[in-house]
């Protein structure tokens, strides 16, 4: 980089869109290639609800970036936070932060409202009102005022509830001369519904107002709390968060301390911010996150200030997980990821309604029942997410099935490409507790794999081995027996869809089609950027199924899985039923035009 590079304005931008997004692929494809255009890092989740965006970049680049997303009419209406600042300067913090790479995911929720399968996300559109920050402003000044005038009490009826988790409030929150901020104290996003659900009686009829940093978590929050209902009708939100809020008020107005920001700028505080925090050890006043100090147990983010850090050997504890301790209760995290080799109880994220339908739905518009394996290091649910788009274009013909595979792995953190949310992602960058841990499983693992053998969290330096997909060779015979019982309890499918490992384990149960007649009968296959293991008995063209094979054309438009590992695989299969399809989108299942017509005539065979 030149010196005059250098001296260019550099800058952080910030924006979340709800919005239904018609075609994911697509945007998928605008954000890589304006991001890359114009040399943007960060990260970029894209859902079927929605987008949420952190990015930095030269500032120029940025507003090039806003004008070019403005014109899509997807983004009317979208508030972007562009703020100039210095460049990344620690390398630790800027990785920490996804700030030295470019990660573009598509993902189920843009936050992760509650890890527990059975609780689902709000609908947004019951959202809280918004408020400007100057009528946030006017709304605490007014009831700081009724205080002073004695006058009973609208001011009574009010509560600020922070929507954040406890390391932002710890370094700033709101504060106004008597009126409670709610702090839950949480670690992580997902926990704040458990905490509305306990606190319910503290919110009921009063007025609530909300706030976050920039304002995505108090959309989801505001909509559940409404949405219990009667009481509950009058909750307000700060549109923008505490960083238009700021804006507005630079010299911080009822906002005390700094505002904890998912960048490299880490936080960010008024003209005259106080430290409101204090050392964890030695409680004298400090709030630097820049060194990265964890709890031990949690891996929450924790204040150790520099004299107390010199202290070689010190093990930190978060105030919760002392309190935890203190009550008797156990740390969480740690003792979490048992691996499991054996079948476990089945369990598919069809619901029974489903089943029902689908048995009543055998007539003559039936349609075709595919059971989906996703790949190496998901689960059923995410790859049901990632396929959301892909579901709903065969809607009139498919029902896709998802299951999980058996062996369940240990939870591997590595940090910039967590499957996080912009403003929440560094949340994720320790081990969750364990209940809220989202579990990932395999099909195929390492020959060597054994219960209890990655007990313990860890965490990726760098990226996952790109050749690691070819050391998973073991454990194919009790995901065999587990795919059967579930055919026994689920099926019958017509067709099976793998994806990456899935496809290798899908194109091995093709492969012993003759063994498994009368067990598991699959018409047809479609396997995704798939690639070929244990299938050296075999001869090309031998694997008599009907077979659509879907991957990244040429050398590199898969980054995980070469374009020749995928071609090699539909070698395998019999040449007259076999249909190819190579696209340009990379390590997805591609579902615009003329991919998703292709598709479709595959499957139009076997209606
Ligand atoms: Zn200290
Ligand atoms: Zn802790």
């Amino acid at each position: 980089m030149s010196d005059l590079e250098r001296a260019e304005p550099y800058g952080v931008l910030l924006y979340y869109k709800y919005a239904s997004v018609p075609d994911l692929d697509e945007l998928v494809s605008f954000y890589e290639r304006s991001c890359n255009s114009l040399g943007l890092l960060g990260r970029v989740r894209l859902a079927a609800h929605g987008v949420n965006v952190t990015v930095g970049g030269k500032l120029s680049a940025l507003e090039e970036h806003i004008d070019v997303v403005k014109s899509n009419a997807l983004f009317e209406g979208t508030d972007f936070k562009l703020a100039s600042c210095d460049q990344p300067l620690n390398d630790k913090v800027a990785k920490e932060c996804g700030f030295t790479s470019l990660s573009i995911r598509v993902v189920e929720e843009l936050v992760t409202f509650s890890s527990h399968p059975l609780v689902r996300s709000p609908d947004i559109s019951f959202a809280g009102r918004h408020l400007s920050a100057l009528e946030f402003h006017s709304v605490l000044q007014s009831a700081g005022k009724l205080l002073d005038e004695g006058s009973p009490t609208s001011s009574e009826r009010l509560v600020l509830l922070d929507a954040r988790n406890l390391y932002e409030t710890r370094i700033g929150k709101f504060h106004t001369p008597g009126l409670e901020t709610l702090d839950p104290q949480i670690r992580q996003y997902s926990d704040l519904h458990d905490w509305i659900d306990d606190n319910s009686e503290r919110l009921q009829g009063k007025c609530i107002l909300m706030y976050c940093t920039g304002g995505i978590r108090c959309e989801m929050a505001s909509a559940y709390i409404k949405g219990k209902g009667s009481g509950f009708e009058n909750v307000y939100q700060l549109y923008g968060g505490i960083q238009r809020y700021l804006e507005q008020f630079p010299d911080g107005g009822f906002f005390k301390g700094k505002n904890f920001v998912f960048d490299h700028r880490i936080s960010v505080g008024s003209s005259n911010a106080n430290v409101i925090s204090t050392c964890l050890l030695c409680s004298c006043p400090f709030d630097d996150y820049s060194t990265r100090c964890r709890c031990a147990s949690c891996r929450m983010l924790v204040l150790v200030c520099d004299s107390c850090r010199q202290v070689e050997g010190s093990i930190y504890t978060c105030e919760l997980c002392q309190k935890h301790s203190k009550c008797g209760l156990s740390t969480p995290a740690t003792e979490n990821c048992k691996s499991e080799v054996l079948p476990r109880e089945i369990k598919l994220s069809t619901l029974s309604s489903e089943r029902q339908e689908k048995i009543t739905g055998f007539g003559a518009s039936r349609k075709l029942r595919i059971l989906c394996l996703h790949g190496f290091r998901q689960n059923a649910s995410s790859f049901k997410g990632r396929t959301a788009s892909l579901a709903k274009k065969l809607r009139n013909i498919a029902e896709l099935v998802f299951v999980d595979a058996p062996h369940e792995l240990c939870f591997i953190f590595q940090p910039p490409v967590i499957d996080g949310h912009s403003e929440l992602s560094t949340e994720h960058r320790g081990p969750p507790p364990k209940e809220k841990c989202k579990k990932k499983f395999a099909w195929l693992v390492p020959p060597d794999f054994t219960a209890g053998s990655e007990a313990d969290w860890k965490e990726a330096d760098g990226p996952f081995d790109p050749l690691q997909y070819q050391q998973q060779t073991g454990g194919f015979d009790s995901s065999l027996a587990y795919l059967k019982s579930m055919y026994l309890q689920e099926g019958p499918f017509d067709g099976i869809l793998g994806f990456s490992q899935g496809a290798a384990m899908a194109a091995l149960v093709c492969a012993h089609k003759d063994k498994l007649k009368g067990e598991m009968n699959f018409r047809f296959a479609i396997l995704c950027s798939g690639f070929t293991l244990n299938l050296a008995e075999f001869e090309h063209g031998s694997i008599n199924c009907p077979s659509l094979h879907i991957f990244g054309r040429d050398h590199g438009r898969d980054r995980q899985i070469p374009n020749k590992a995928s071609a090699d695989l539909s070698e395998y299969f019999e040449n007259g039923s076999r249909v190819v399809i190579q696209h340009d989108s990379g390590h997805i299942i591609p579902t615009r035009s003329p991919y998703i017509d292709e598709i479709k005539n595959f499957l139009q065979q076997f209606l």
